[in-house]
């Protein structure tokens, strides 16, 4: 039997290289608050990303909650539900309402057309999320933005090193978040950021990560604790060193898996957007049992007998989870609804062989009736 495949594979730095990084640690024994890692690698990650400013914090997570908190939102958000948990419990978890707008169904972003008549007076911003590294309709979100007068905040998980119209993808909406978690693009084993335009957000926002104090003697906002670590950053600062290369690889295994699959019927992969430079963060693909004979669950299951783990991502939707009360109603969200029954992704990471990629869709291919 063959190793078994994982759904995502962490990308680590040579321990030699990480040691020589964190040496200066034991020296100086600063080991977090803001020290000498954070600063290094805040300033290589603004120009890498071609960011104004840039706030390294905990996890992607506390990235969106904080900002949210540090824009002073109020009442309603226009937010997707075709998406990780962490968007909207940000969300609810900052005493907000979640409004779901539909996604489309050729990227699975938010349906543009669909935001403004989800509107009211209540509502204090927009919350898309780039999913899978696909690059929302930017121009329209801020035209609808700037016409209601909203904030809007980008759930940027998923898209480290992307790039729109040669502009960095952190560029567009009021703030942008990064995850830098294990599973991602790129980490700093846990970790996440915030990108921002305004100067103002960036102070509040770098007092909420440290328990909302000001200085020695004043406490000005009710925060919590955001801050990067060390070590983390340090993991950051090698990392970031090979991340075009395992970006590279990445894109290679993605290609491998379009020349095997893509011209199959039934099987539904995102064309490519057009003046995006991508990050091959996620290789999701969508199964229409109609044509393909098999559905999601069946390729699913086939997948795991044989030892290869893919995922059931994003499912189920954030709008049927048990946890919200009053709850709501995905029928209300019919195109991400279907998406996410019948969506799957599949195994991608820098290392993975091109033979396990030809291994894989050999047995996807074997479930098609
Ligand atoms: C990973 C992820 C997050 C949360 O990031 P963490 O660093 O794990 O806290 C938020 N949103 C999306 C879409 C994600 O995939």
């Amino acid at each position: 039997m063959p190793d078994k495949i994982l759904v995502t594979r962490s990308s680590m730095p040579d321990f030699d290289e990480y040691a020589e990084e964190i040496k200066s640690i034991w020296d100086s024994h600063w080991l977090t608050n803001m020290g000498p890692k954070h600063q290094e690698l805040q300033k290589q990650l603004k120009e890498y990303l071609s960011v104004e400013n840039i706030d390294l914090l905990t996890n992607g997570h506390m990235a969106l909650e904080l900002s949210m908190q540090a824009l002073g939102l109020m009442g309603e958000v226009i937010t997707t539900p075709f998406t990780f948990a962490s968007t909207t419990q940000a969300i609810v978890r900052n005493g907000l309402k979640p409004v779901f707008c539909d996604v489309n169904p050729v990227d699975f972003t938010m349906d543009v057309t669909k935001i403004e008549s989800l509107i009211t007076d209540k509502t204090s911003a927009i919350v898309p999320v780039h999913v899978y590294g696909n690059v929302c309709n930017v121009e329209e979100i801020e035209r609808i933005a700037k016409k209601h007068n909203l904030k809007v905040i980008y759930d940027a998980a998923h898209t480290f090193g992307v790039r729109y119209k040669g502009k960095g993808i952190a560029s567009f909406g009021d703030v942008s978040c990064f995850s830098f978690h294990a599973t991602k693009v790129y980490n700093t084993i846990e970790g996440g950021a915030v990108c921002y335009h305004d100067a103002k957000f960036g102070e509040t926002l770098a007092r909420l990560k440290n328990f909302g104090i000001k200085d020695t003697e004043t406490v000005s906002e009710i925060g919590a604790n955001a801050k990067m670590n060390e070590f983390c950053a340090a993991m950051g600062l090698c990392n970031l060193r090979h991340v075009d290369a395992e970006i590279a690889k990445r894109k290679a295994a993605v290609e491998r898996y379009k020349q095997n699959l893509a011209s199959v019927d039934g099987i539904y992969f995102v064309p490519e957007q057009k003046d995006v430079q991508q990050n091959y963060a996620y290789l999701p693909v969508v199964f229409d049992k109609d044509v393909f004979g098999a559905d999601r669950d069946e390729v699913f299951e086939v997948l795991g007998q044989n030892d290869i783990g893919a995922r059931k991502y994003f499912y189920p939707l954030t709008n049927t989870f048990d946890c919200y009360e009053p709850k709501f109603d995905a029928n209300e969200t019919p195109v991400a609804l279907k998406i996410s029954q019948n969506i799957l992704t599949l195994p991608l990471y820098a290392d993975l062989a091109l033979e396990d990629v030809d291994r894989i869709c050999s047995v996807i291919l074997s479930c098609k009736k």
